[in-house]
């Protein structure tokens, strides 16, 4: 395959009605809306392997996995809820060989090792960091951009006291989760914020990127803080182009491959497919 990797759990579903499409669905609309616009071809697309419970258990208690896998969800219904949870994992392969990979999903960063929070139930960005980060003779450096308008308040937990992963978060204060736990740089945002100050908060990425020297940036282009979104709190509009742009072009620039993931967004679902299609756009760019 050429062309920028597109990571993509599934085929395209669009020609389903909307009654039979996943729960999740905003997933493949997204990619839908991908080929619709000539974004990318299905020759781009990876698809991942369902994450395994050994890859999960570096981040997720025993437990947990135990309960989660057997009690709750089987491998056939983890296919069918549209849930890639290999899918972040596979991303940030790909990016480490080709320097940039974007999936379709992924951005579950309110997942704690032992528990489920705010609509996620593992987290795939804390699973591929350290997955990633174990992988290599000499551990790698990751960083997570958590542009997403909640704090990504699980990862930072889980990576507290790891040095070679650095967290960093730009969110609304105001938002959930009430309890925010300490990422290695939080940048809280007051309420209402638009573009133009918003933007202003990349101008932390640089120094960072220098400091910490990463080997490898995992992006949640999180696109709830757009001022359409029903959570947010923010007044964003699709400047958050802009801003993917920027992010991308920061490490890529700087040689680091990045891989992407969606994060949160809550809207009319094709508006809000669209608007996480973006960073996908950003990224051919
Ligand atoms: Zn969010």
């Amino acid at each position: 395959s050429s062309g920028l990797p597109i990571i993509h759990h599934g085929k395209c579903v669009c020609e389903l009605p909307p009654s039979h499409r996943f729960p999740m669905g905003k997933f493949p609309r997204v990619f839908h809306f991908l080929l619709k616009d000539q974004v990318i071809t299905e020759k781009q697309v990876w698809i991942p392997e369902i994450a395994s419970e050994d890859v999960l258990s570096c981040v997720h208690s025993e437990d947990y996995l135990k309960n989660f896998i057997n009690g709750t969800i089987n491998e056939a219904e983890q296919r069918r809820t549209g849930f890639p949870w290999g899918g972040t994992v596979l991303a940030a392969e790909v990016a480490l060989q080709r320097g940039l990979a974007c999936s379709t999903a992924g951005g579950t960063h309110h997942a704690f090792p032992n528990y489920g929070s705010g609509f996620c139930l593992l987290n795939n960005l804390a699973v591929a960091a350290k997955y990633l980060m174990n992988k290599s003779p000499s551990k790698r450096k990751i960083l997570i951009v958590d542009l997403d308008v909640h704090q990504g308040d699980g990862t930072a937990f889980i990576f507290k006291e790891e040095p070679y992963v650095f967290t960093f978060s730009v969110h609304c204060g105001k938002n959930f989760p009430l309890f925010k736990q300490q990422s290695d740089l939080d940048v809280s945002v007051e309420d209402g914020l638009e573009d133009e100050e918003y933007l202003s908060t990349n101008s932390h990425l640089p120094g960072v990127l220098e400091t910490f020297r990463p080997d490898l940036v995992l992006y949640d282009a999180g696109v709830d803080p757009h001022w359409e979104d029903e959570l947010g709190r923010l007044r964003l509009t699709d400047q958050l182009y802009q801003r993917d742009l920027y992010v991308l072009r920061a490490a890529v620039s700087r040689g680091i491959p990045v891989a992407t993931v969606i994060g949160g967004g809550y809207s009319d679902i094709d508006k809000l497919a669209l608007r996480h299609s973006i960073v996908h756009r950003a990224a051919t760019k």
